[in-house]
């Protein structure tokens, strides 16, 4: 695994700082959220110290939705959020990858989410289309 020593999500999966671990495996860790949205926010992260999701090896992150269905059903979550920000801009806080699973009990608890749609372009999407197809 990579780790960097200044982080505190490393730090939590060394067990230097306590958390309220969920799960754990040789390549991922899922702990309560300390700081929660609604009962039952936990966050899953990669045993690899990266930043932003495409600093992460894929074999780092294939446990990540099946765990975040286990949390998810643990917490009797009926409506809920998977999460996971990449940069400041984006609202990502701790520079270490993780994915936030957010139940949604009601409208005031949980995730609040702002969707600012643009209008629908269909000559810019077949153009995006292409571009992206070419580059993936
Ligand atoms: P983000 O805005 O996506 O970077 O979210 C970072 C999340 O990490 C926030 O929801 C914090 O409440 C949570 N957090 C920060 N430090 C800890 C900690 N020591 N234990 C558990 N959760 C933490
Ligand atoms: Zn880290």
């Amino acid at each position: 695994m990579s780790s960097s020593a200044a982080c505190i999500f490393c730090k939590i999966i060394k067990g230097d700082i306590p958390s309220f671990k969920l799960f754990e495996s040789d390549k991922i860790f899922a702990f309560l959220d300390i700081q929660p949205l609604s009962r039952g926010h936990a966050l899953i992260i990669p045993k690899f110290h990266g930043e932003k999701l495409t600093d992460i090896p894929d074999e780092y992150l294939n446990e990540v939705l099946p765990v975040a269905k286990k949390l998810a059903k643990a917490a009797d979550a009926t409506d809920f959020n998977v999460l996971q920000n990449n940069g400041t801009i984006a609202h990502q806080v701790v520079p270490h990858v993780h994915f936030h699973m957010i139940p949604k009990p009601n409208e005031t608890e949980g995730l609040g989410v702002g969707w600012p749609a643009q209008a629908t372009d269909m000559d810019k999407l077949k153009a995006l289309h292409e571009e992206l197809k070419s580059k993936i």
